[in-house]
């Protein structure tokens, strides 16, 4: 006997479970929203740019899951080009045009042009340069890339092999490429797009290796497009999951290309006339262009957790299977707390990250600031919180909109979930602007020194001049530091503020700091991943306690600030749980003898979720994104997703015709093959 079908209509009940779940949500999402957003003006401000790209058919998204890698390279150009004619038309700011790009949901060729080229040629060009080609570079005039990585080599910057040879009798470098693999590879926007780069090539003088320094290269023609003599470009193919698929990540060889001697990128560094070498005031100047892709990683990053948020939590509201509830329905799969559990930290995530690329982007340009006035007293600071921060992020991101596509089951694996583009196109973010088990390193070296410098200012080393990435030190100086909780904390006490779990988290990165300064000699093989992350959480937790002090009176409605407060909560509570291997390996969670350490923290995590799920659509709704934007059939404001999966299918190509091409080619042979094959079987067996 069949089953019988489930007591109302499976494609009615998701709009209505939709609607159902928004009118349930007591936050107020608009000033949730303004929060998110820096205020109500931002908002405004990006739902008219939305307006204007939603209209427009060139931004059209219905098409691209179905295009070929150079129909993506070729549309990415298209909206490029759309874009920039509206900021004319418009009159946007440079802010609303980065707004326009963003909201495009693309790796963009152009993107290298605007994050990674121009700042570098502005921060380290000399002054005389930018004022020669800093117009054409701020108007793309000319279009740039930031050409480092080589075939031979990525994260050993120092072993390089460009050369870069300066011949003083014409006052002019020479840039080649001797081997195979010093030609330079990954290089965004370098296969089809660049005219110009910035070239990253051992500089040497009078046969001496200067090591890596920046030069300005002109790569194609102005006129025709076509590379310039002695320049052989290239795209260098399809990438992992068809992620970047519009950027032209490019390989280049150089052969003798003579450039000026004012092309050297100089601020710092310098070559006289005659050859002599001049160095940098400060070793690490150089940094700025770097750091400043750092700081905005966060920020993006967060709005990634955010994106896939939404579309997972939307689609477990609606999305119905299982156990039937208490109304004769089977649950909703947001309720399973194996779920909610899975998708509301990755809400925790995409808020803290938000809040923090906002913070972290002010402290760049503070820095930025001083560093032009030659004052690097905040540069090392900003260069480990930065690494640090984009381990962190990067590595969270990745596994966030995995864990997010996971928990939408099959329907999760299709192209129209939105979810694989995401994280195909994420998925770099670990390996590119510094490979993370390469910057865990940095943050550890960064955090002994600082240990070091610390515990040897005296009898009493002042914590009031640590810095805040550093302030977990202040433990480590036994009269002053707040003591290890006795016993580990009930579920109450979890929830009773950030303070238990930001100082635990405090104590797991000064223990952890102290443990390595020890056995400096004799490391095991995971100990940078791990020394990292717990100095990094540190911080953090203390950002998000500030996050969560912040709150106090900057909400209107008394609601939405104590659900903010819980989600940040949450983050704290799903960090500790996290570390709890350390913490319970340092003893700084001790058992009171009945049981397990860590029960109450783990019912702690479920109250949080259990409190903030009702408010879940608010939350995601607060991001504010569009349909259009979010380009998801499993993530439609409506909650209409079979509708949504159903139209998207029929626009399949192969769907175009009831009888596909392979079927006169391929399909009919192997039918007709088979079938004599059996026939001759049969006859085989009828002689028997
Ligand atoms: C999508 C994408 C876009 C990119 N865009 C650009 C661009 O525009 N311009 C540009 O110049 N480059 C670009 N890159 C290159 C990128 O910066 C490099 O891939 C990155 O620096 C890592 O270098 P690599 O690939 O040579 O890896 P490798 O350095 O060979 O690393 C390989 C492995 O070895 C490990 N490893 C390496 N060194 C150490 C060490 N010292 N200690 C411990 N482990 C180590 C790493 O952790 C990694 O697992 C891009 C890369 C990608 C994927």
């Amino acid at each position: 006997m069949a089953p019988a079908g489930p007591p109302y209509d499976v494609y009615e009940q998701t709009g209505k479970d939709m609607d159902r779940a928004r009118a349930a949500t007591s936050i107020m999402v608009e000033e949730v929203r303004n929060y998110l957003y820096n205020s109500a003006e931002e908002w405004t401000k990006r739902c008219k740019i939305l307006e204007v790209l939603e209209k427009d058919p060139v931004f059209d998204k219905s098409q691209r899951e179905f295009m070929s890698r150079t129909e993506r390279y070729t549309r990415g150009m298209a909206l490029t080009n759309r874009v920039y004619e509206l900021e004319e038309q418009h009159g946007w700011t440079q802010r609303d045009t980065s707004m326009a790009i963003a909201a495009l949901d693309e790796q963009l060729p152009i993107g290298l042009h605007n994050i990674a080229f121009q700042p570098v040629f502005n921060l380290q060009g000399s002054p005389e340069l930018v004022s020669k080609y800093g117009a054409l570079v701020a108007s793309r005039g000319i279009l740039g890339c930031y050409l480092q990585t080589e075939l031979g080599h990525g994260t050993n910057v120092g072993r390089l092999e460009t050369t870069a040879t300066y011949i003083p009798s014409t006052r002019e470098f020479e840039i080649h490429s001797p081997t195979v693999t010093s030609s330079k590879w990954w290089i965004g926007a370098l296969g089809k797009t660049a005219t110009h780069g910035v070239v990253q090539a051992k500089l040497i003088l009078g046969g001496k290796d200067y090591g890596p320094h920046l030069f300005f290269v002109q790569l194609r023609s102005l006129q025709d497009h076509t590379p310039l003599p002695g320049i052989v470009i290239g795209d260098i193919g399809p990438k992992s999951g068809g992620g970047f698929g519009p950027t032209d990540n490019g390989f280049a060889k150089f052969n003798r290309v003579r450039i000026p001697k004012e092309q050297m990128l100089s601020r710092f560094a310098q070559v006289t006339d005659e050859g002599e070498y001049r160095q940098p005031p400060h070793a690490k100047l150089s940094y700025g262009g770097m750091l400043y892709i750092r700081a905005n990683m966060v920020t993006g990053g967060g709005w990634l957790m955010a994106k896939a948020a939404t579309v997972a939590i939307r689609y477990g509201t609606v999305r119905r299977q299982g156990e039937l509830g208490p109304d004769g329905f089977e649950k909703q799969i947001v309720s399973y707390p194996s779920t909610y559990y899975r998708l509301l930290p990755i809400l925790s995530h995409a808020y803290v990250f938000i809040q923090l690329g906002k913070q972290l982007t002010k402290a760049f340009d503070t820095m930025a600031s001083r560093l032009a006035n030659g004052d690097t007293s905040l540069l090392a600071e900003m260069h480990s919180t930065t690494s640090g921060l984009k381990v962190l992020v990067s590595s969270t991101g990745v596994q966030d909109v995995e864990i997010a596509r996971r928990s939408m089951g099959g329907h999760g694996y299709s192209a129209f979930a939105g979810l694989g583009r995401l994280y195909n196109d994420y998925l770099p973010s670990v390996t590119y602007e510094g490979d993370n088990f390469v910057l865990d390193q940095q943050v550890v070296r960064a955090a002994l020194k600082a240990l070091k410098t610390f515990l040897s200012s005296g009898a009493k080393p002042d914590a009031s001049k640590l810095s805040p990435s550093l302030y977990y030190l202040r433990l480590l100086v036994p009269s002053s530091s707040p003591a290890k909780p006795e016993f580990a904390p009930s579920a109450e006490e979890w929830l009773g503020g950030p303070s238990i779990a930001v100082l635990l988290l405090e104590w797991r990165a000064a223990l952890v700091v102290q443990e390595l300064a020890r056995n400096v000699k004799d490391l095991d093989a995971s100990v940078f991943q791990r020394v990292s992350k717990a100095v990094t959480e540190a911080f953090v937790a203390r950002q998000v306690g500030d996050m969560i002090d912040g709150l106090k009176g900057k909400l209107s409605s008394g609601k939405t600030g104590e659900t903010l407060t819980k989600l940040f909560t949450l983050y704290l509570l799903t960090t500790v749980e996290a570390g709890l291997v350390d913490l319970l390996s340092f003893g700084v969670l001790r058992s009171n003898g009945s049981g397990d350490v860590s029960r109450p923290l783990r019912l702690a995590i479920r109250k949080s979720c259990e409190d903030i799920l009702p408010e879940a659509i608010g939350l995601t709704d607060a991001f504010g994104f569009s349909d259009w934007e979010l380009d998801s059939a499993l993530g439609v404001y409506n909650g209409k997703v079979y509708e949504a999966l159903w139209n998207r299918a029929q626009a399949e190509p192969l769907n175009q015709t009831e009888v596909p091409e392979a079927y006169g080619r391929a399909i009919k042979p192997i039918l007709q093959r088979g079938q004599i094959q059996a026939a001759a079987r049969l006859a085989g067996k009828a002689k028997l």
